[in-house]
Protein backbone atom coordinates (compact mmCIF):
# COMPACT_ATOMS: atom_id res chain seq x y z
CA UNK A 1 0.00 0.00 0.00
CA UNK A 2 1.58 3.41 -1.06
CA UNK A 3 -1.02 5.59 0.21
CA UNK A 4 -3.39 5.46 3.56
CA UNK A 5 -7.20 5.18 2.81
CA UNK A 6 -8.88 7.89 3.27
CA UNK A 7 -11.13 5.78 5.60
CA UNK A 8 -7.93 5.05 7.69
CA UNK A 9 -6.73 8.76 7.19
CA UNK A 10 -10.10 10.05 9.08
CA UNK A 11 -9.83 7.66 11.52
CA UNK A 12 -6.57 8.53 12.16
CA UNK A 13 -6.59 12.33 12.29
CA UNK A 14 -9.93 11.46 14.57
CA UNK A 15 -7.62 9.97 16.83
CA UNK A 16 -5.22 12.30 17.35
CA UNK A 17 -6.39 15.62 15.31
CA UNK A 18 -5.76 16.12 12.22
CA UNK A 19 -2.51 19.03 13.69
CA UNK A 20 -0.89 15.79 14.65
CA UNK A 21 -0.93 13.90 11.38
CA UNK A 22 1.27 14.61 8.44
CA UNK A 23 0.96 12.69 5.03
CA UNK A 24 2.15 15.34 2.75
CA UNK A 25 5.17 13.95 0.79
CA UNK A 26 8.10 17.00 1.82
CA UNK A 27 7.37 15.01 5.74
CA UNK A 28 7.11 12.10 4.55
CA UNK A 29 10.52 12.60 2.54
CA UNK A 30 12.02 14.06 6.15
CA UNK A 31 11.01 11.03 8.19
CA UNK A 32 11.92 8.28 5.36
CA UNK A 33 15.59 7.38 6.60
CA UNK A 34 17.83 7.17 9.63
CA UNK A 35 21.94 7.51 9.63
CA UNK A 36 21.55 4.22 7.43
CA UNK A 37 21.54 5.20 3.21
CA UNK A 38 18.49 3.29 2.54
CA UNK A 39 15.24 5.35 2.01
CA UNK A 40 11.77 4.04 2.31
CA UNK A 41 8.64 6.53 2.65
CA UNK A 42 6.06 6.19 5.02
CA UNK A 43 2.27 7.11 4.32
CA UNK A 44 2.34 9.50 7.19
CA UNK A 45 4.11 10.87 10.02
CA UNK A 46 2.41 11.49 13.53
CA UNK A 47 2.92 13.23 16.43
CA UNK A 48 1.45 11.76 19.70
CA UNK A 49 1.98 13.98 22.48
CA UNK A 50 1.54 11.93 25.48
CA UNK A 51 0.72 8.61 26.52
CA UNK A 52 -2.64 7.95 26.11
CA UNK A 53 -2.25 9.72 22.65
CA UNK A 54 0.32 6.67 21.66
CA UNK A 55 -2.22 4.41 22.85
CA UNK A 56 -5.15 5.66 20.59
CA UNK A 57 -2.62 5.63 17.48
CA UNK A 58 -1.37 1.99 18.38
CA UNK A 59 -5.47 0.54 18.80
CA UNK A 60 -5.72 2.26 15.37
CA UNK A 61 -3.18 0.95 13.66
CA UNK A 62 -3.96 -2.39 15.22
CA UNK A 63 -7.32 -2.16 13.91
CA UNK A 64 -6.33 -1.27 10.27
CA UNK A 65 -3.12 -3.69 10.01
CA UNK A 66 -1.19 -0.44 9.62
CA UNK A 67 2.71 -1.39 10.45
CA UNK A 68 4.20 1.14 12.79
CA UNK A 69 7.44 2.66 12.98
CA UNK A 70 8.58 4.23 15.96
CA UNK A 71 11.26 7.22 16.02
CA UNK A 72 12.92 9.19 18.48
CA UNK A 73 15.53 11.02 16.61
CA UNK A 74 16.80 8.91 13.36
CA UNK A 75 20.66 8.89 14.63
CA UNK A 76 20.56 5.23 14.44
CA UNK A 77 23.13 3.44 12.22
CA UNK A 78 21.15 0.43 11.61
CA UNK A 79 18.07 0.95 10.12
CA UNK A 80 16.08 0.80 13.02
CA UNK A 81 14.15 3.35 12.03
CA UNK A 82 13.55 2.92 8.70
CA UNK A 83 10.16 2.97 7.15
CA UNK A 84 8.31 0.18 5.40
CA UNK A 85 6.19 0.14 2.84
CA UNK A 86 2.53 1.33 3.53
CA UNK A 87 4.03 2.51 7.39
CA UNK A 88 3.28 5.44 9.24
CA UNK A 89 6.04 6.80 11.13
CA UNK A 90 5.63 7.48 14.72
CA UNK A 91 7.89 9.82 16.03
CA UNK A 92 8.28 10.67 19.86
CA UNK A 93 9.83 14.23 19.02
CA UNK A 94 7.06 15.76 20.73
CA UNK A 95 6.53 13.45 24.24
CA UNK A 96 10.09 15.44 25.91
CA UNK A 97 8.54 16.22 29.37
CA UNK A 98 10.28 15.17 32.80
CA UNK A 99 7.54 14.28 34.59
CA UNK A 100 9.33 13.49 37.78
CA UNK A 101 12.82 14.67 39.58
CA UNK A 102 13.53 13.07 42.26
CA UNK A 103 16.74 13.19 43.70
CA UNK A 104 16.43 11.89 47.10
CA UNK A 105 15.53 8.28 45.21
CA UNK A 106 18.00 8.66 42.61
CA UNK A 107 15.62 8.78 39.48
CA UNK A 108 13.46 10.42 36.88
CA UNK A 109 10.64 9.91 35.11
CA UNK A 110 10.88 10.71 31.57
CA UNK A 111 8.65 10.89 28.46
CA UNK A 112 10.70 9.08 26.17
CA UNK A 113 11.55 11.76 23.39
CA UNK A 114 13.59 13.59 25.57
CA UNK A 115 16.80 14.32 24.29
CA UNK A 116 19.54 12.32 26.17
CA UNK A 117 21.81 15.13 27.40
CA UNK A 118 19.07 17.09 28.57
CA UNK A 119 18.21 14.25 31.45
CA UNK A 120 22.07 14.77 31.98
CA UNK A 121 21.83 18.56 32.27
CA UNK A 122 19.07 17.97 34.99
CA UNK A 123 20.81 15.20 36.92
CA UNK A 124 23.90 17.60 37.39
CA UNK A 125 21.64 20.26 39.20
CA UNK A 126 21.05 17.86 42.13
CA UNK A 127 24.73 16.10 41.81
CA UNK A 128 23.70 13.05 39.82
CA UNK A 129 24.40 11.90 36.75
CA UNK A 130 22.70 9.53 34.14
CA UNK A 131 25.58 7.21 33.32
CA UNK A 132 25.12 6.33 29.50
CA UNK A 133 26.79 8.62 27.08
CA UNK A 134 26.18 7.89 23.44
CA UNK A 135 28.32 10.25 21.17
CA UNK A 136 25.24 11.33 20.10
CA UNK A 137 23.89 12.25 23.33
CA UNK A 138 23.49 16.08 22.57
CA UNK A 139 20.36 14.81 19.90
CA UNK A 140 19.47 11.26 20.42
CA UNK A 141 16.65 10.54 22.48
CA UNK A 142 15.85 8.13 25.31
CA UNK A 143 13.57 6.47 23.20
CA UNK A 144 15.89 5.69 20.86
CA UNK A 145 18.65 4.97 23.69
CA UNK A 146 16.38 2.23 25.23
CA UNK A 147 15.00 0.24 22.34
CA UNK A 148 18.86 0.00 20.60
CA UNK A 149 20.40 -0.55 24.76
CA UNK A 150 22.49 2.81 23.55
CA UNK A 151 26.18 2.62 25.33
CA UNK A 152 28.65 4.94 24.85
CA UNK A 153 32.80 5.29 26.40
CA UNK A 154 31.46 5.93 30.14
CA UNK A 155 29.73 2.47 30.08
CA UNK A 156 32.54 0.79 30.67
CA UNK A 157 32.49 1.35 34.24
CA UNK A 158 28.94 2.21 34.64
CA UNK A 159 27.15 -0.21 32.24
CA UNK A 160 25.02 0.15 29.51
CA UNK A 161 20.77 1.96 29.13
CA UNK A 162 19.66 -1.09 30.36
CA UNK A 163 21.61 -0.32 33.50
CA UNK A 164 20.03 2.45 34.19
CA UNK A 165 16.68 1.93 33.92
CA UNK A 166 14.09 1.00 36.96
CA UNK A 167 10.91 0.87 34.93
CA UNK A 168 8.92 1.34 31.68
CA UNK A 169 5.50 2.21 30.61
CA UNK A 170 4.59 0.86 27.10
CA UNK A 171 1.62 -0.13 24.74
CA UNK A 172 2.34 -3.61 22.93
CA UNK A 173 1.37 -4.11 19.48
CA UNK A 174 -2.43 -4.75 20.20
CA UNK A 175 -2.86 -2.06 22.54
CA UNK A 176 -2.46 -3.43 25.82
CA UNK A 177 -0.98 -1.33 28.30
CA UNK A 178 2.13 -2.22 29.84
CA UNK A 179 4.25 -1.17 33.45
CA UNK A 180 7.54 -2.64 34.10
CA UNK A 181 9.96 -2.57 37.42
CA UNK A 182 9.46 -0.25 40.17
CA UNK A 183 10.89 2.72 41.88
CA UNK A 184 12.99 0.76 43.94
CA UNK A 185 17.11 0.10 43.46
CA UNK A 186 15.81 -3.34 44.43
CA UNK A 187 13.26 -5.32 42.56
CA UNK A 188 12.52 -9.33 42.54
CA UNK A 189 8.79 -9.41 41.62
CA UNK A 190 7.92 -10.91 38.52
CA UNK A 191 9.43 -11.24 34.85
CA UNK A 192 12.05 -9.07 34.22
CA UNK A 193 10.07 -7.40 31.18
CA UNK A 194 11.94 -3.79 31.79
CA UNK A 195 15.08 -5.51 30.41
CA UNK A 196 13.56 -7.38 27.95
CA UNK A 197 12.07 -4.37 26.09
CA UNK A 198 15.52 -2.58 26.79
CA UNK A 199 17.64 -3.33 23.47
CA UNK A 200 14.46 -4.78 22.02
CA UNK A 201 14.25 -2.29 18.55
CA UNK A 202 10.64 -0.79 18.96
CA UNK A 203 9.61 -4.62 17.60
CA UNK A 204 7.80 -5.43 20.73
CA UNK A 205 6.75 -2.24 22.43
CA UNK A 206 6.29 1.38 22.22
CA UNK A 207 7.69 3.29 25.17
CA UNK A 208 6.05 6.28 26.22
CA UNK A 209 7.67 6.43 29.59
CA UNK A 210 10.87 5.43 31.69
CA UNK A 211 11.81 5.81 35.25
CA UNK A 212 15.91 6.28 34.72
CA UNK A 213 18.32 5.23 37.74
CA UNK A 214 20.62 8.36 38.08
CA UNK A 215 24.21 7.94 40.09
CA UNK A 216 26.17 10.03 41.77
CA UNK A 217 28.12 12.35 39.85
CA UNK A 218 31.65 12.32 40.16
CA UNK A 219 33.78 15.09 41.82
CA UNK A 220 36.94 15.46 39.23
CA UNK A 221 37.52 14.00 36.37
CA UNK A 222 41.07 13.23 34.46
CA UNK A 223 42.17 12.49 30.81
CA UNK A 224 45.01 10.55 29.57
CA UNK A 225 45.72 10.54 25.95
CA UNK A 226 48.59 7.60 25.09
CA UNK A 227 50.25 7.10 21.36
CA UNK A 228 51.92 3.59 20.53
CA UNK A 229 53.96 2.42 17.96
CA UNK A 230 52.46 -0.77 17.58
CA UNK A 231 48.60 -1.63 17.76
CA UNK A 232 48.82 -4.25 19.10
CA UNK A 233 50.85 -2.54 22.01
CA UNK A 234 48.20 -0.51 22.89
CA UNK A 235 45.72 -3.66 23.14
CA UNK A 236 47.62 -5.56 25.18
CA UNK A 237 47.60 -1.97 27.41
CA UNK A 238 44.08 -2.43 27.50
CA UNK A 239 43.74 -5.86 28.74
CA UNK A 240 46.34 -5.03 31.21
CA UNK A 241 43.76 -2.14 32.34
CA UNK A 242 41.14 -4.13 32.29
CA UNK A 243 42.62 -6.90 34.40
CA UNK A 244 43.60 -4.12 37.37
CA UNK A 245 41.07 -2.92 40.05
CA UNK A 246 40.94 0.68 38.59
CA UNK A 247 38.00 0.74 36.14
CA UNK A 248 38.42 3.71 34.10
CA UNK A 249 35.39 5.82 32.69
CA UNK A 250 36.38 5.64 29.41
CA UNK A 251 38.72 3.42 27.39
CA UNK A 252 38.75 3.79 23.66
CA UNK A 253 41.20 2.68 20.90
CA UNK A 254 41.82 4.63 17.39
CA UNK A 255 43.88 2.24 15.05
CA UNK A 256 46.73 3.34 11.85
CA UNK A 257 43.90 3.89 9.49
CA UNK A 258 41.94 6.13 11.30
CA UNK A 259 45.09 8.09 12.60
CA UNK A 260 45.81 8.33 8.85
CA UNK A 261 42.14 9.51 8.20
CA UNK A 262 42.84 12.61 11.40
CA UNK A 263 46.63 13.35 9.99
CA UNK A 264 44.54 14.38 6.03
CA UNK A 265 42.34 16.07 8.11
CA UNK A 266 44.26 18.09 9.74
CA UNK A 267 43.25 17.29 13.20
CA UNK A 268 46.25 15.16 14.31
CA UNK A 269 49.15 17.88 14.40
CA UNK A 270 50.16 17.01 17.55
CA UNK A 271 50.33 12.73 17.68
CA UNK A 272 53.76 12.40 17.42
CA UNK A 273 55.41 10.89 14.29
CA UNK A 274 55.22 7.15 13.84
CA UNK A 275 52.05 6.91 16.08
CA UNK A 276 50.13 3.63 14.74
CA UNK A 277 47.59 3.91 17.55
CA UNK A 278 45.82 6.08 20.46
CA UNK A 279 44.39 5.18 23.33
CA UNK A 280 41.96 7.78 25.68
CA UNK A 281 41.65 6.59 29.10
CA UNK A 282 40.20 8.51 31.99
CA UNK A 283 39.25 8.49 35.39
CA UNK A 284 36.71 9.82 37.55
CA UNK A 285 35.66 9.96 41.27
CA UNK A 286 36.52 12.13 44.32
CA UNK A 287 39.58 14.75 43.39
CA UNK A 288 41.71 13.83 46.41
CA UNK A 289 41.55 10.17 45.27
CA UNK A 290 42.26 10.75 41.20
CA UNK A 291 46.10 10.42 41.37
CA UNK A 292 46.12 7.28 42.56
CA UNK A 293 43.88 6.23 39.92
CA UNK A 294 45.49 7.40 37.09
CA UNK A 295 48.83 6.69 38.78
CA UNK A 296 47.77 2.37 38.92
CA UNK A 297 46.05 3.09 35.16
CA UNK A 298 49.39 4.54 33.82
CA UNK A 299 51.41 1.12 35.16
CA UNK A 300 49.15 -0.90 33.12
CA UNK A 301 49.24 1.46 30.51
CA UNK A 302 52.72 1.28 30.08
CA UNK A 303 54.91 -1.10 28.24
CA UNK A 304 56.63 -1.59 25.30
CA UNK A 305 55.77 0.30 21.79
CA UNK A 306 54.63 3.78 24.34
CA UNK A 307 55.57 6.84 22.53
CA UNK A 308 53.96 9.28 24.82
CA UNK A 309 51.53 10.03 27.67
CA UNK A 310 50.15 13.18 28.07
CA UNK A 311 47.01 14.23 30.63
CA UNK A 312 44.70 17.25 31.20
CA UNK A 313 42.66 17.81 34.35
CA UNK A 314 41.07 21.14 33.43
CA UNK A 315 37.82 21.34 30.87
CA UNK A 316 39.73 22.93 28.29
CA UNK A 317 43.17 20.17 28.47
CA UNK A 318 40.31 17.23 28.34
CA UNK A 319 39.16 18.99 25.69
CA UNK A 320 42.02 19.45 23.56
CA UNK A 321 43.48 15.92 23.88
CA UNK A 322 39.72 14.70 22.94
CA UNK A 323 39.77 16.97 19.53
CA UNK A 324 41.43 13.81 17.19
CA UNK A 325 38.73 11.17 18.74
CA UNK A 326 36.08 13.72 18.40
CA UNK A 327 36.62 14.71 14.96
CA UNK A 328 37.34 11.34 13.53
CA UNK A 329 33.60 10.46 12.20
CA UNK A 330 34.23 13.47 9.56
CA UNK A 331 37.87 12.82 9.21
CA UNK A 332 37.30 9.11 7.80
CA UNK A 333 34.32 10.43 5.00
CA UNK A 334 37.82 11.44 3.55
CA UNK A 335 38.73 8.10 2.23
CA UNK A 336 35.64 7.11 0.75
CA UNK A 337 31.87 8.39 0.45
CA UNK A 338 29.84 5.59 1.82
CA UNK A 339 30.63 4.00 5.44
CA UNK A 340 29.42 0.71 6.45
CA UNK A 341 29.44 0.42 10.45
CA UNK A 342 30.20 -2.70 11.86
CA UNK A 343 30.23 -2.80 15.60
CA UNK A 344 31.24 -6.09 16.71
CA UNK A 345 32.61 -6.67 20.28
CA UNK A 346 34.72 -9.51 21.46
CA UNK A 347 35.71 -10.58 25.31
CA UNK A 348 38.59 -7.91 26.07
CA UNK A 349 40.91 -10.62 26.11
CA UNK A 350 40.86 -11.00 22.33
CA UNK A 351 40.73 -7.37 21.75
CA UNK A 352 44.40 -7.53 19.91
CA UNK A 353 43.97 -10.53 17.73
CA UNK A 354 40.34 -9.08 16.45
CA UNK A 355 42.38 -5.67 15.58
CA UNK A 356 44.94 -8.06 14.03
CA UNK A 357 42.01 -9.92 12.20
CA UNK A 358 40.53 -6.51 10.95
CA UNK A 359 44.18 -5.44 9.36
CA UNK A 360 44.22 -8.75 7.47
CA UNK A 361 40.59 -8.82 6.47
CA UNK A 362 41.25 -5.47 5.02
CA UNK A 363 44.23 -6.31 3.01
CA UNK A 364 42.58 -9.35 1.87
CA UNK A 365 39.53 -7.89 0.10
CA UNK A 366 40.89 -4.68 -0.47
CA UNK A 367 38.54 -2.68 1.47
CA UNK A 368 39.56 0.27 3.61
CA UNK A 369 38.66 -0.67 7.13
CA UNK A 370 39.03 2.01 9.89
CA UNK A 371 38.46 0.25 13.56
CA UNK A 372 37.88 2.97 16.48
CA UNK A 373 36.15 2.50 19.86
CA UNK A 374 35.17 1.62 23.14
CA UNK A 375 37.72 -1.04 23.73
CA UNK A 376 37.58 -1.54 27.41
CA UNK A 377 34.51 -3.53 26.80
CA UNK A 378 35.98 -5.34 23.33
CA UNK A 379 33.75 -2.96 21.48
CA UNK A 380 34.89 -1.73 18.20
CA UNK A 381 33.49 0.29 15.22
CA UNK A 382 34.60 -1.34 11.79
CA UNK A 383 34.01 0.85 9.48
CA UNK A 384 34.43 -0.52 5.60
CA UNK A 385 35.19 2.86 3.37
CA UNK A 386 33.60 2.42 -0.16
CA UNK A 387 32.25 3.91 -2.98
CA UNK A 388 28.43 3.09 -3.89
CA UNK A 389 28.65 2.66 -7.65
CA UNK A 390 31.77 0.91 -7.79
CA UNK A 391 29.54 -3.02 -8.09
CA UNK A 392 33.11 -4.60 -7.59
CA UNK A 393 34.29 -2.85 -4.29
CA UNK A 394 30.84 -3.49 -2.77
CA UNK A 395 31.22 -7.47 -3.27
CA UNK A 396 34.49 -7.55 -1.49
CA UNK A 397 32.84 -5.42 0.80
CA UNK A 398 30.49 -8.04 1.71
CA UNK A 399 32.34 -10.86 1.80
CA UNK A 400 34.53 -8.78 4.29
CA UNK A 401 31.87 -7.74 6.30
CA UNK A 402 30.41 -11.54 6.26
CA UNK A 403 34.25 -12.99 7.13
CA UNK A 404 34.54 -10.16 10.44
CA UNK A 405 31.33 -11.45 11.48
CA UNK A 406 32.34 -15.13 11.42
CA UNK A 407 35.77 -14.36 13.19
CA UNK A 408 34.33 -12.02 15.69
CA UNK A 409 31.95 -14.98 16.83
CA UNK A 410 34.88 -17.74 16.65
CA UNK A 411 36.35 -15.09 19.04
CA UNK A 412 32.84 -15.61 21.34
CA UNK A 413 31.62 -11.91 20.72
CA UNK A 414 29.21 -10.66 19.20
CA UNK A 415 27.57 -8.86 16.12
CA UNK A 416 26.05 -5.73 18.03
CA UNK A 417 27.66 -4.24 21.11
CA UNK A 418 25.20 -1.48 20.96
CA UNK A 419 24.09 -0.21 17.41
CA UNK A 420 21.47 -3.23 17.52
CA UNK A 421 20.43 -4.82 14.37
CA UNK A 422 18.10 -3.05 12.60
CA UNK A 423 17.24 -4.03 9.53
CA UNK A 424 21.14 -3.84 7.96
CA UNK A 425 22.46 -6.85 10.12
CA UNK A 426 19.92 -9.16 10.34
CA UNK A 427 21.09 -11.09 7.59
CA UNK A 428 24.15 -12.28 9.74
CA UNK A 429 21.57 -13.16 13.31
CA UNK A 430 20.99 -16.55 12.58
CA UNK A 431 24.86 -17.11 12.47
CA UNK A 432 25.21 -16.04 16.41
CA UNK A 433 21.81 -17.10 17.57
CA UNK A 434 20.92 -20.78 17.50
CA UNK A 435 17.62 -21.43 15.62
CA UNK A 436 15.96 -22.88 19.23
CA UNK A 437 16.54 -19.93 20.46
CA UNK A 438 15.87 -17.59 17.35
CA UNK A 439 12.34 -19.32 17.21
CA UNK A 440 11.30 -18.23 21.35
CA UNK A 441 12.66 -14.83 20.66
CA UNK A 442 10.11 -15.03 17.51
CA UNK A 443 7.48 -16.49 20.10
CA UNK A 444 7.93 -13.78 22.51
CA UNK A 445 7.31 -10.67 19.44
CA UNK A 446 3.87 -12.73 18.78
CA UNK A 447 3.16 -12.59 22.36
CA UNK A 448 3.49 -8.73 22.40
CA UNK A 449 3.17 -8.23 18.63
CA UNK A 450 0.24 -10.43 17.17
CA UNK A 451 -0.85 -8.57 14.17
CA UNK A 452 3.51 -8.22 13.68
CA UNK A 453 2.43 -4.56 13.26
CA UNK A 454 5.51 -3.18 15.34
CA UNK A 455 8.60 -2.03 13.28
CA UNK A 456 8.33 -4.98 10.81
CA UNK A 457 11.74 -5.88 8.99
CA UNK A 458 13.90 -5.35 11.99
CA UNK A 459 16.02 -7.52 14.23
CA UNK A 460 14.63 -10.79 12.97
CA UNK A 461 15.98 -12.15 9.46
CA UNK A 462 13.17 -13.09 6.85
C1 LIG B 1 27.60 10.61 15.37
C2 LIG B 1 26.93 9.43 16.02
C3 LIG B 1 27.46 8.91 17.19
C4 LIG B 1 26.86 7.80 17.79
N1 LIG B 1 27.42 7.32 18.94
C5 LIG B 1 26.83 6.28 19.57
C6 LIG B 1 27.37 5.78 20.78
O1 LIG B 1 28.38 6.25 21.29
N2 LIG B 1 26.73 4.75 21.37
C7 LIG B 1 25.59 4.20 20.83
O2 LIG B 1 25.04 3.27 21.44
N3 LIG B 1 25.07 4.64 19.69
C8 LIG B 1 25.64 5.67 19.03
N4 LIG B 1 25.12 6.13 17.87
C9 LIG B 1 23.91 5.48 17.29
C10 LIG B 1 22.56 6.11 17.74
O3 LIG B 1 22.73 7.46 18.08
C11 LIG B 1 21.98 5.33 18.89
O4 LIG B 1 21.58 4.04 18.44
C12 LIG B 1 20.75 5.99 19.55
O5 LIG B 1 20.36 5.21 20.65
C13 LIG B 1 19.59 6.17 18.61
O6 LIG B 1 18.73 7.11 19.19
P1 LIG B 1 17.70 7.93 18.33
O7 LIG B 1 16.99 8.83 19.27
O8 LIG B 1 18.34 8.60 17.18
O9 LIG B 1 16.76 6.76 17.84
P2 LIG B 1 16.24 6.38 16.37
O10 LIG B 1 17.39 6.20 15.44
O11 LIG B 1 15.15 7.29 15.97
O12 LIG B 1 15.61 4.96 16.68
C14 LIG B 1 16.40 3.89 17.09
C15 LIG B 1 15.51 2.67 17.33
O13 LIG B 1 14.65 2.91 18.41
C16 LIG B 1 13.30 2.66 18.07
N5 LIG B 1 12.50 3.59 18.91
C17 LIG B 1 12.65 4.92 18.99
N6 LIG B 1 11.82 5.42 19.92
C18 LIG B 1 11.13 4.37 20.44
C19 LIG B 1 10.12 4.23 21.43
N7 LIG B 1 9.65 5.29 22.11
N8 LIG B 1 9.62 3.00 21.69
C20 LIG B 1 10.08 1.91 21.02
N9 LIG B 1 11.05 1.98 20.08
C21 LIG B 1 11.56 3.20 19.79
C22 LIG B 1 13.26 2.92 16.58
O14 LIG B 1 12.19 2.25 15.94
C23 LIG B 1 14.60 2.34 16.15
O15 LIG B 1 14.50 0.95 16.02
C24 LIG B 1 25.70 7.21 17.22
C25 LIG B 1 25.16 7.75 16.04
C26 LIG B 1 25.76 8.83 15.45
C27 LIG B 1 25.15 9.37 14.19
Amino acid sequence: MSDLSATALAALEATLGPERVFADPATRSLYASDETPQHCLPVAVCFPRAHAEVLALVRWAYTYSIALIPRAAGSGNVGGALPVPGSVVVSFECMTRVLEFDPDNRLMVVETGIVTDEVDRLARSAGLMYAPDPGSGAYCRIGGNLAMNAAGPRCVKYGATRDHVLGLRAISGDGREIRTGSRTSKYATGYDLTRLLIGSEGTLALITEATLKLVPAPEAIATLRLCYSRTRAACEAVIRVMRQPVVPCALEFMDARSIEALRAYGDAQDLPEGTQAVLMVEADGDAHALPEQLAALNRALEGPGLIETQSGFSKAEIQRLWTARKSLSHAVKRIAPRKINEDVVVPVSQLADLVDAIDRLGHRWAVPLVAFGHAGNGNLHVNLMVHEADADEMARAAACRRELVETVLAMHGSLSGEHGIGSEKRQFLALEIEPSTLALMRQIKTQFDPAGILNPGKKFPD
